[in-house]
C-alpha cells in the first residue's frame, strides 16, 4: 500500500497548517457556518469552490473572501440533493484548480420536528435527503476524483452523539452522519483518503436564527439556548471553522473515522 500517511515531526508548524496548493470543495459555502470554513480556507492558501444552492449568495461570498484572502475563490450552483450537480462541482474543482484534496460536506437543514406524532414522512425524506444522501453522495463524488489522497470532512452536530426533545429527525440524520464518516474512513483509508467529521453545539447562524424566530416571536427568551456553553458565550461560524481547518490540514493526519465535538463542553455534563 502507498504510504500516504507521513510521519511529519521533523516539518514545521507553519508547513504542517497550510493548505497552499489545495483544492478545495464547500457545500452550504455561501453563509454560516460553510463561509466561516471558506474564509479559514482561503487563509490557509487553498483554492476553494463554494459550492450552494444559494448561487447569488455564494458568488457575494466568494468575491468577498477572494478579495480579502488573495486566495482563488469560486462559486458554482450545487443541490445536494442533486448527484449530477455535487459532480459538477467537483470537475469545476479540477478544472480551475487542476487539483480536489478537501471536500467539506456542510450543506445541511434542521427545521423544528415537533413530536413523533407530528413528523409526517415526506419531512423525514426531505431532511434525510438533505442531510444524509447529500453527504453520501458529496463524499462519493469527491473520492472519486482524490486520485493522491484527500480529507473529506463531515457536518455532523452534538445532535449525532446525543438526543434531545423534539428534534428526533435531526437527530437522527446526524447520527447517521457519525455512523458514515466511520464507515467511509474505513472503507477510504487504503486509497489515502482520511474521514472526518465534527459535531458543533449551538453555533449563531442564519440558519439557527430562522428556527429560533418563532420562540422569539412567542415570547420565549432564547439567549439560554444561544449560550448552552461552559465557555461564556455563545458560537460562532469560526469556532467551527478553525477546528475544520486543523482536520482538513496534515496537523491531523493521524486522525480518521472520528467525529469531534465543538461545542464549548455542551455534552461534558
Ligand atoms: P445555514 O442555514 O446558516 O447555512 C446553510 C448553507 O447551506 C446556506 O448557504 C444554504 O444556502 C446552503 N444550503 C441549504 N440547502 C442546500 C442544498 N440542498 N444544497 C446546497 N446548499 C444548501 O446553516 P449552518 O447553521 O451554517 O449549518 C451548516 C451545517 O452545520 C449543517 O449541516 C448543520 O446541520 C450543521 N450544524 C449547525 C449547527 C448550528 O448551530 N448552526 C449546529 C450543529 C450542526
Amino acid at each position: 500500500m502507498k504510504n500516504y500517511f507521513e510521519d511529519h515531526t521533523s516539518r514545521s508548524i507553519e508547513e504542517l497548517i497550510s493548505l497552499k496548493g489545495k483544492g478545495s470543495v464547500i457545500t452550504g459555502g455561501a453563509d454560516g457556518i460553510g463561509a466561516g470554513i471558506v474564509k479559514r480556507f482561503a487563509e490557509a492558501g487553498s483554492s476553494v469552490v463554494v459550492a450552494d444552492i444559494d448561487i447569488k449568495k455564494a458568488e457575494e461570498t466568494a468575491s468577498v473572501i477572494a478579495a480579502s484572502t488573495g486566495s482563488k475563490v469560486i462559486a458554482c450552483e450545487v443541490d445536494v440533493t442533486d448527484s449530477e450537480s455535487l459532480s459538477r462541482a467537483a470537475e469545476i474543482c479540477l478544472e480551475n484548480f487542476e487539483r480536489l484534496e478537501i471536500w467539506v460536506n456542510n450543506a445541511g437543514v434542521f427545521p423544528t420536528t415537533g413530536t413523533l406524532s407530528e413528523v409526517e414522512d415526506s419531512f423525514i425524506d426531505e431532511m434525510l435527503e438533505i442531510n444524509v444522501r447529500g453527504t453520501f453522495a458529496g463524499s462519493r463524488e469527491a473520492a472519486l476524483r482524490m486520485k493522491d489522497g484527500g480529507v473529506i470532512i463531515n457536518l455532523a452536530s452534538t445532535q449525532g452523539l446525543s438526543g434531545g426533545p423534539g428534534i428526533s429527525a435531526y437527530t437522527a440524520s446526524k447520527h447517521a452522519v457519525v455512523g458514515l464518516t466511520k464507515s467511509l474512513a474505513i472503507d477510504l483509508a487504503a486509497d489515502g483518503i482520511r474521514v472526518v467529521a465534527v459535531a458543533p453545539g449551538v453555533i449563531d447562524t442564519p440558519g439557527v436564527n430562522d428556527q429560533l424566530e418563532p420562540l422569539k416571536k412567542a415570547g420565549i427568551n432564547v439567549t439560554s439556548i444561544m449560550a448552552d456553553s461552559l465557555l461564556g458565550r455563545s458560537g460562532v461560524p469560526d469556532d467551527v471553522a478553525r477546528v475544520v481547518l486543523f482536520l482538513a490540514s496534515d496537523m491531523a493526519d493521524w486522525i480518521t473515522g472520528a467525529t469531534i465535538p465543538v461545542d464549548a463542553g455542551s455534552l461534558a455534563g
